[in-house]
């Protein structure tokens, strides 16, 4: 097997998730909202992934509604919200991922207006930019959590304390963050949340949102009276008691998988960043254990990726171009770099599983790739005699 530094994008199921999940497969096939024994297991199992869920977060219970993932839970928030609204502004940033850029061009084309706020050099958004964006009608503030793409942390505690003080509602995407570090719904009063299980150890296609009690919001999923009739249809019972046991394995091993991450992160930039003209991004600021998100100067990071891949090391561009639309990354353009300094960007994150030898074998293959690369680059030579490379 090869060497995966791309937990960002997905995680390994975790073996002991995946042995809990297991029976609801066949032996407890049962409905949630069927009144019989098969039926009975389903709920409780249901019952227990809930609390599991809400635990990690500081949540009660009765709050966590289990979707198909984050950007289920995006849309919803959002679009729930601004249902109830009617009409009205929404405050956001332009570094959030497309489950909330896109829901909110969509309700942007329903008459709803919206600020994307820019970000500082670091990659955070400034509490008082937020303050200052606030208009007579605003009913939403999104911010996330933790940016996906170089992992820096937003400060939520205080645009929270902000949203409160203005009357404003309050969803963050936290996708990135929840299960890596502490995320407290309660202490950090937040409105609305989002998870999602693969980002964590757990599987795909189930996540949760979390919405405050009380809170009034639109349904999302029309159907049968399953989780209070506001995302309705059969309750997905594996994928649940698998985010269940995510979370709970995350939350009693927190502390010491993130210092191993973050450890391991370390060791790879500090080696990294040995290399000449290489910028770590997100660096100075606040981080998720794992991220690792640096420019290389005079390189395309496609290039690199395909070299490492040869290699059987998995990382990902930091440029959202997997599409193939060779776009920069308007995450780092956000951050004020450049669409040459960005199109050298790659993002290494590190896991759990990832051990101290894999880290050396990959800084020792992406030291001799970069200077490969930049050997063939007219564009390197040019920098370096101190001209611009355009
Ligand atoms: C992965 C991710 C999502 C999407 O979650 P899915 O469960 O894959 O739909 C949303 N937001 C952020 C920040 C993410 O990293």
């Amino acid at each position: 097997m090869g060497i995966y530094l791309d937990h960002a994008a997905t995680t390994n199921i975790d073996k002991q998730v995946l042995a809990a999940m297991q029976p609801f497969f066949d032996a407890h096939f049962g409905n949630a909202s069927s009144q019989h024994g098969f039926g009975r297991i389903a709920q409780k199992a249901l019952m227990t992934a809930r609390e599991q869920t809400a635990a990690l977060i500081g949540a009660d219970c009765d709050d966590v509604y289990f979707t198909s993932g984050g950007t289920e839970s995006d849309n919803w928030a959002i679009k729930g919200i601004a249902e109830t609204a009617g009409k009205g502004h929404i405050i956001t940033t332009q570094v959030e991922h497309h489950a909330v850029l896109e829901t909110c061009a969509y309700l942007q084309k329903r008459g709803f207006r919206v600020t994307y706020l820019p970000v500082n050099e670091a990659g955070f958004v400034e509490p008082c930019a937020v303050e200052k964006a606030i208009e007579k009608d605003t009913f939403l503030i999104s911010v996330m959590f933790a940016n996906n793409e170089t992992g820096v942390m937003m400060p939520i505690e205080q645009i929270c304390s902000i949203a409160r003080a203005h009357d404003i509602l309050m969803h963050t995407d936290a996708v990135q963050a929840v299960g890596h570090v502490p995320v407290d719904v309660k202490k950090m009063d937040i409105d609305l949340l989002s998870l999602s299980a693969h980002k964590f150890y757990g599987p795909k296609g189930i996540g949760a949102l979390f919405i405050r009690r009380g809170l009034e919001i639109g349904r999302f999923i029309h159907g049968g009276s399953q989780q209070r009739g506001l995302r309705a249809g059969t309750d997905n019972i594996a994928g649940a008691v698998g985010l269940g046991a995510a979370a709970l394995l995350a939350a009693e091993n927190m502390a010491k998988f993130a210092a191993h991450e973050s450890a391991l992160a370390k060791r790879l930039a500090d080696g990294l960043l040995k290399i000449e003209e290489t910028r770590f991004n997100g660096g100075e600021a606040e981080r998720l254990p794992g991220h690792v998100n640096l420019s290389f100067g005079g390189i395309e990071a496609a290039a690199l990726l395909v070299r490492l891949d040869l290699e059987g090391i998995a990382v990902s561009a930091g440029s959202a171009c997997a599409s193939g639309s060779g776009k920069p990354s308007y995450v780092l353009a956000a951050m004020g770099r450049t669409p040459e300094e960005a199109r050298g960007t790659v993002r290494f994150t590190v896991g759990r599983t990832n051990t101290q030898k894999q880290i050396d074998t990959v800084i020792t293959h992406t030291k001799e790739s970069v200077e490969k690369l930049r050997a063939h680059s007219p564009l390197f030579a040019q920098q370096k005699g101190g001209k611009s490379y355009i």
